[in-house]
């Protein structure tokens, strides 16, 4: 049914069964049968007497043979597994690494039933709105440099998301990314690991796409590409954009065997740097961002006592001085 589902991409027009039937080979009933299987995974083909099929706008479809057409990648995404609905794409990479897929695996869900943020915060994840997917790495590195790829992350959805809609979000270390002042997307990075190696890392992300309205609670902080700029864009497009940028700088950083090249791209989009932010840890106190180290930290100077800290990602959450987000 998917040669049908490409001979009519390709021909635009309107095509008969007759004529569809003579380049496959097959009947017109055989033709009329996969029409009815394509449409109900949710192709829209009109059917005109004595004109025959069209296929109208499939931009908008989301589902694994569509994400997989032109996916420009070596490895990420391949293969790619489509969930229409599952609890979290987190989840099922993880079980897919513990199995032995290989690195570039990617889950992709219409809809996350049990979305998280860091330390098991709910994360909004409904269905037909927004990009939820999740990325397997297993890249040959210690635990402790396993961080930067929450900030790499950052940098390639930031890129994808510019170059697919011109739009320029800026990064809050270390995981989410700002549009006009609200959350656009978010990204949750979880390792499997002993002391002193890294088995698997989980690199997941989820974007507001077409939102256009979210949940009382988030109103106020989070926000879509839609609500931003009043287009709808394709999900297909940007997410196949945000691999490819993946891909791309992943390998510098394999082959760079650090985060330093990266630093001044990522100073450049982080919008904390020389600005107030208040720390939320074990310990809450107020203090000035100062700088990213070559190791994904961020360096801080306390307001209370004047020195300078380092901050660990994992540890801890910062609000800017408007302090909602
Ligand atoms: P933090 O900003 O503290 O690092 P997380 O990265 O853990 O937070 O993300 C979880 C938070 O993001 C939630 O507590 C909620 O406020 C917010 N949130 C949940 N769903 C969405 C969404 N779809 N878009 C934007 N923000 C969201």
């Amino acid at each position: 049914m998917y040669r049908i589902l490409d001979i009519l991409k390709e021909e635009k027009g309107y095509l008969s069964g007759e004529a569809i039937g003579k380049r496959l080979e097959i009947s017109r009933a055989a033709v009329w049968k996969g029409i009815q299987r394509l449409r109900k995974e949710g192709y829209e083909i009109e059917a005109v007497t004595n004109k025959g099929y069209r296929l109208t706008a499939y931009d908008t479809m989301y589902n694994q043979r569509e994400l997989e057409t032109g996916l420009r990648t070596q490895k990420m995404g391949r293969p790619l597994y489509f969930y229409p609905e599952t609890d979290t794409t987190n989840h099922r990479i993880r079980e897919l690494a513990l199995e032995g897929a290989p690195e570039g695996t990617l889950a992709v869900a219409e809809k996350q039933t049990a979305g998280r943020g860091r330390l098991g915060r709910h994360w909004e994840a409904p269905a037909g709105t927004g990009i939820w997917m999740s990325l397997l790495l297993r890249p040959n590195i210690v635990p402790a440099e396993a961080s930067v790829l929450t900030l790499l992350a950052g940098i390639a959805l930031t890129e994808a998301v510019q170059d697919v809609t011109g739009l320029s979000p800026a990064i809050k270390w270390p995981n989410d990314i700002l549009l006009n002042g609200k959350k656009l997307a978010g990204i949750l990075t979880e390792m499997d690991c002993e002391m002193s190696q890294v088995h698997f890392i989980v690199s997941g992300m989820g974007i507001n796409v077409n939102t256009a309205e979210f949940p009382e609670e988030l109103r106020d902080i989070a926000t879509s590409l839609y609500l931003e700029s009043g287009r709808t864009f394709s999900r297909r497009q940007l997410l196949q954009r945000v691999l490819e940028c993946f891909e791309g700088l992943y390998h510098e950083f394999l082959q760079a065997g650090s985060f330093s090249p990266f630093l001044e791209r990522y100073r450049a989009k982080c919008l904390n740097l020389g600005k107030e932010v208040r720390v939320i840890g074990r310990e809450t106190f107020l203090a000035t961002a100062l700088d990213i180290t070559p190791s994904g930290e961020l360096v801080v100077k306390r307001q209370d006592t004047g020195k300078e800290e380092i901050i660990f990602s994992g540890e801890v959450s910062i609000r800017g001085e408007e302090q909602r987000i």
